[in-house]
């Protein structure tokens, strides 16, 4: 049978649809794969890296000492930080800025950092609703820091990428 005889008699016998029906039918009842989504989650791999957070000593003193590796081998330009130094002679950043749409999470900021304070934790779900808001502050980043620094650091005395 030539190649046009074939086509019109496929054509005619709607053999594309049968096929696409055939794909449809063969994972009618395969196991399902789609997750309820935000009430189950997909495994996460344990080297994700997420929001950032600023992470503070078990005294309360912020860890961040303004040297400014971060900012400086940030491949996207997403830190900016300004320093003074204090009262007592040490340094400290009063502005500690990051924005999270030029941030490609890249972890360059984590690996530089001398004192383990700049950290990028395991959470992926936040959104912005103002304008403005893609700029995470210094405040914000202690916060968080704050709040998941028990995960934080059982994740890093356990040798293992925070998870
Ligand atoms: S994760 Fe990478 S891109 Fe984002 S702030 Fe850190 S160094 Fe910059
Ligand atoms: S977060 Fe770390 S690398 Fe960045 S300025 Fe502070 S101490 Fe330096």
């Amino acid at each position: 049978m030539n190649t046009r005889v074939r086509q019109v008699f496929q054509s005619f016998l709607l053999w594309e649809l049968w096929k696409g029906l055939r794909v449809t039918g063969r994972h009618l009842f395969a196991r399902k794969i789609t997750v309820q989504y935000p009430e189950e989650k997909t495994p996460k791999s344990p080297r994700f890296r997420g929001l950032h957070a600023l992470r503070r000593y078990p005294n309360g003193e912020e860890r961040c000492i303004a040297c400014k590796l971060c900012e400086a081998v940030c491949p996207a330009a997403a830190i900016t930080i300004e320093s003074e130094e204090r009262e007592d002679g040490t340094r400290r950043t009063t502005r500690y800025d990051i924005d999270l749409f030029k941030c490609i999470y890249c972890g360059f900021c984590e690996e530089a950092c001398p004192v383990d304070s700049i950290v990028e934790t395991h959470i992926h779900e936040f959104h912005f609703e103002n304008r403005g808001e893609n700029v995470i502050t210094k405040e914000q980043l202690l916060a968080i820091g704050d709040k998941y620094e028990a995960e934080i650091a059982a994740a890093r005395n356990a040798d293992a990428p925070y998870r």
